[in-house]
């Protein structure tokens, strides 16, 4: 009865599966030409900090595919595509490039006398292939940005996957001036020895622990753990994801200095993150 009930399951959603994978495929040979037809474009979240007025720090790039017939869509229905067949190579560097031109721009018109920097997601692949460090250096040297206002995101995968090579493509980025954050902080498995061991400069507290902060006294106790850790290290914090004035209160009593979430601005285009930083350096009337 239940190999029946399997078959019968499988006879059900297989149309669904089939045209998941043609999808995928569809992108995928799509993804080269979207590159050099500049179908992808990027949004800017700023980062800011909550124990100084909310000033903007720094803006992180997220990627968007402008795809002709399927709209803007968001990087959950590409970046895996991108990553099984390699293609976040080209992608990423793109992303690299980009973002930092354009947080250049955004460094030349900003009021305020430290310049915001420029914060980029790298997925683990990227970030062990053979030409990213000369991509890194080559961005630092042509792209006009402030030195040291680069920092770049990995996940905890990035750091368990090859722990050796990880830590030595660390070393040479920090000899670069470039900062490194731990995106998504808590959520997956690296452990503590990595924080203690590897050049990682900041911990972006991942949203799922500040959702429900201020209801659930576990989630309050991890982020409160959290924050003790990166302390005791060292290191920066920035809490992802804030959606309330209470969870932001609470997080500036905490001691957490910067945050992003749609409380403070969602992603936005370069130009509006340009309109942020002169109202932000206009004094008022
Ligand atoms: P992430 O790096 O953790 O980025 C945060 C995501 O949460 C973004 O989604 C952002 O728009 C969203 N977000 C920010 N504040 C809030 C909030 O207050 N509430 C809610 N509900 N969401 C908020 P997005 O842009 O869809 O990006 C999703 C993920 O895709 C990113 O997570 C990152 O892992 C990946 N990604 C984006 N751009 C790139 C890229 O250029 N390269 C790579 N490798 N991955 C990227
Ligand atoms: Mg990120
Ligand atoms: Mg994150
Ligand atoms: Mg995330």
């Amino acid at each position: 009865a239940a190999k029946a009930a399997g078959k019968h399951r499988w006879h059900r959603y297989q149309p669904r599966l089939h045209t998941r994978m043609k999808e995928r495929h569809e992108l995928q040979s799509a993804m080269d030409t979207a590159i050099a037809e500049n179908q992808f474009t990027l949004r800017y979240q700023p980062v800011v900090d909550i124990t100084d007025g909310e000033a903007v720090v720094g803006f992180e790039a997220l990627v968007r595919w402008s795809h002709l017939r399927h709209g803007l869509l968001p990087p959950q229905q590409f970046i895996s595509i991108a990553e099984e067949t390699g293609q976040i190579n080209m992608l990423g560097a793109w992303v690299l490039s980009q973002a930092a031109s354009d947080v250049a721009g955004l460094q030349r018109v900003s009021a305020s006398p430290s310049s915001p920097y420029a914060s980029v997601n790298v997925s683990a692949l990227q970030f062990r292939d053979q030409g990213f460090l000369h991509k890194v250096g080559d961005v630092m040297e042509n792209s006009g940005l402030a030195p040291g206002s680069l920092q770049l995101e990995l996940t905890e995968t990035a750091l368990v996957t090859d722990p050796a090579q990880t830590r030595s493509v660390m070393r040479q980025l920090r000899d670069m001036g470039v900062r490194i954050a731990i995106d998504d902080f808590g959520t997956g498995f690296a452990s503590l020895r990595y924080l203690r061991e590897f050049p990682v400069d900041v911990l972006k507290i991942d949203k799922s622990f500040i959702d429900g902060i201020t209801e659930d006294s576990k989630k309050l106790g991890l982020v409160e753990g959290i924050l003790r850790i990166a302390d005791t290290l060292g290191l920066q914090v920035i809490a992802e994801g804030i959606e309330s004035t209470a969870q932001r209160d609470l997080l500036t009593d905490l001691g957490c200095r910067c945050a992003q979430g749609y409380l403070f601005a969602r992603p936005m285009t370069v130009e509006q993150g340009g309109h942020l930083l002169s109202r932000n350096g206009t004094p008022p009337r």
